[in-house]
């Protein structure tokens, strides 16, 4: 431990980030790092409390305490071994992740916590800067053969840690690019596409084969997968999204997000994209949905040169300050503006979309109502919904993004031709090993527990490949 009333004497520091003016002018990532003394004493901050709740709080177990010491130690190759014992992609968490390890650090308690997912980021830019990155091949090849169905974080986790066991591992990814939500989701303002590339390249030199464009179930059939490799991981995503079936639904101008973000995505990668082309500029946008995905559409539509942003939530604003009954070390459930709600658009809480109403085919505005929430439920916890009454309203758009979750992995022929068992959610039924009801055939991310994080997804990569290394075996 580095200081010992570090976390007395120095005040959290946040990563700078460049004006809303600035930022909004283009698509690439706008935080600034924080110097090398500033992380320094962000370490120092750490009180490597005996119990390292951050740990726990952390899907991937990170051993925060070790590297906030190696960090104020100025010992950053060490840093960053420790970094990727636990985490293979830090450089995907140290940007996306909403860092649950920070909800749960003992400093936390009383005054802000320490700034892990700032030091996370600078470690492993500094090891790849710096070359402490270089490819790692197995020293042994155990003639085992796993084929990987998605190259989402949960296909390049579960990739990376078999090909370091000494299988030899091929992705497969049905789009034309690699890293699933992380490319085509997420936008490059969070998260810039060439640390996507960066990452499997490097995967690439360290003797992982990748086939793009292959979508299984129909240009291959994975009953050939089974044939010719010894075990598949099937790592699909969850991207059947949840649809808001309400008079005038079918009117143009209502969109998915995911049809949204992935025609920005592709355009930013200058890759082609289909004829009908969603865009944002010059119209009254709103956004239905409160959560990750329908923030990264306000951040694009108003990069897009929106007129207007509003974002709609069905549930209350969320207290500024965690409430009693949702103490520490709980992931704390308080209102989290985003980023890209900082760069200028309305938010409307408790309302519910009634009716779409336009003319001419084309959607002109949404018929709204007011709601209110009753105490929760002692046993579901769920609180009732009604609405007020005399509390309808209208407001005007030309282009609505439904960003309201997802339900389970989209079906096709991946899963009925074997008739791989899924649940009511869609998602894929294993055991706790992580295997399907197909002798051979494991899942994990997504596609296995529902639409979640990028952590959790690098967890659930990891638990499969020991489970399939344990197959194997
Ligand atoms: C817009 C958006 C923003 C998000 N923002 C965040 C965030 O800021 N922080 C965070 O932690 N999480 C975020 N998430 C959630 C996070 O991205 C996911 O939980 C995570 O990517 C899941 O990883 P995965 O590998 O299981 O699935 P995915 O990332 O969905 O990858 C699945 C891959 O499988 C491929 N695939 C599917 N079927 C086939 C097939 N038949 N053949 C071949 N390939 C196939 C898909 O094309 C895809 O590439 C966000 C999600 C969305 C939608």
């Amino acid at each position: 431990m580095g200081e010992v009333k570090g976390f007395l004497k120095y005040e959290r520091l946040e990563l700078k980030k460049e004006s809303v003016k600035v930022r909004v002018k283009h698509y690439n990532e706008f935080s600034k790092p924080l110097s090398e003394d500033e992380l320094k004493s962000q370490g120092a901050r750490c009180m490597d409390c005996g119990v390292p709740f951050c740990q726990s709080g952390c899907p991937v177990d990170n051993l925060i305490p070790e590297w906030n010491d190696l960090v104020y130690n100025n010992k950053w190759e060490d840093a960053a071994e420790r970094l990727l014992s636990t985490n293979n992609f830090p450089e995907f968490t140290g940007r996306v992740c909403p860092a649950p390890c920070e909800n749960s650090c003992v400093v936390g308690i009383n005054m802000p916590a320490v700034s892990i997912k700032s030091i996370e980021k600078a470690i492993i830019e500094k090891a790849f800067e710096h070359g402490y990155i270089k490819p790692k091949l197995p020293k042994v090849r155990t003639n085992k053969n796993v084929a990987i169905v998605g190259s989402g974080p949960a296909g390049l986790a579960t990739a990376d840690q078999l090909n370091k066991f000494g299988h030899t591992v091929t992705v497969y990814e049905k789009n034309e690019v690699l890293g699933g939500l992380l490319a085509l989701g997420i936008p490059d303002f969070k998260l810039s596409k060439n640390i996507i590339a960066r990452r499997t390249d490097l995967m690439k030199a360290e003797g992982i084969n990748f086939k793009t464009n292959s979508n299984i179930g129909v240009d291959i059939k994975i009953s050939e997968l089974q044939d010719k490799f010894d075990a598949v991981v099937l790592c699909g995503g969850a991207e059947a999204p949840r649809d808001l079936k309400v008079e005038g639904r079918e009117l143009n101008g209502i969109h998915f997000a995911m049809d949204f973000l992935k025609q920005q995505n592709r355009r930013n990668g200058n890759r082609k994209i289909s004829n009908n082309e969603i865009s944002a500029k010059g119209k009254n946008v709103v956004v239905i949905g409160g959560g990750d995905t329908g923030s990264d559409c306000i951040g694009t539509s108003i990069r897009q040169g929106a007129k207007s942003v509003i974002n709609l939530e069905l549930m209350p604003q969320s207290p500024k300050e965690r409430a009693s009954n949702n103490p520490w070390p709980e992931w704390a459930f308080i209102d989290r503006a985003s980023t890209s709600h900082e760069e200028g658009c309305e938010r409307e809480f408790a309302v519910m979309t009634k009716a779409f109403i336009g003319s001419n085919g084309n959607v002109e505005k949404l018929k709204l109502v007011r709601l209110k929430f009753g105490h929760p439920n002692s046993k579901t916890g769920r609180r009732e919904m009604t609405e007020i009454s005399n509390s309808q309203f209208e407001i005007e758009a030309d282009l609505v993004i439904l960003a309201l979750g997802f339900l389970g992995h989209q079906q096709n022929n991946l899963l009925s031709e074997l008739k791989i068992s899924t649940d009511q959610r869609s998602n894929v039924i294993a055991d706790n090993k992580y295997m399907t009801s197909v002798d051979g055939i494991f899942t994990a991310g997504d596609m296995h527990v529902g639409q979640s994080l990028v952590v959790r997804a690098i967890n659930e990569g990891r638990n499969v490949a020991e489970s399939v290394d344990m197959y194997l075996r």
